[in-house]
């Protein structure tokens, strides 16, 4: 491993074993979203509490391998206290640096480029995605 690879690994076991913003509430201004991936048995609930086009508070609950729970922590973190707008855009660059397409690679996508390495591993991509298309399905619902 090189000293990126060893640098990103510790991030997500940090974010695994101390997980942020863990933890659901009951608040009706929250719009949860549960998404469960059966090939790897990570089941994830995410809420987003959004106002005045910010994303004010971000929480998450849920069982799964490493790579979802901290990566479900490391999206919560990246996002708290950003605009909608820049959430979708950090989200989709996200995504699709996950997934191999292009992408915008201005966009700073902080603590979850330790997921760069994830790519390799095509069965592990679901993982690392859930809690983020979670979140995304959070905002769908708020209009
Ligand atoms: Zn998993």
């Amino acid at each position: 491993m090189n000293n990126m690879e060893v640098l990103y690994r510790q991030v997500i076991m940090d974010h695994y074993k101390n997980p942020r913003n863990k933890g659901l509430v009951q608040d009706e201004l929250y719009k949860t979203i549960h998404i469960k991936n059966p090939t790897c048995g990570d089941d994830i609930t995410v809420q987003s509490k959004i106002s005045n086009g910010v994303v004010e508070d971000v929480r998450h609950d849920g069982t799964g391998c490493s790579i979802c729970c901290s990566s479900a922590s490391v999206m919560s973190e990246t996002l708290l206290g950003k605009s909608v707008d820049d959430a979708i855009k950090i989200k989709d660059a996200y995504i699709n640096m996950l997934t191999n397409k292009e992408y915008d690679e201005e966009v700073e996508l902080e603590e979850a480029v330790a997921y760069t390495g994830v790519r390799k591993f095509p069965a592990r991509i679901k993982c690392a995605s859930i809690a983020w298309k979670a979140f995304e399905g959070t905002l769908d619902e708020s209009e």
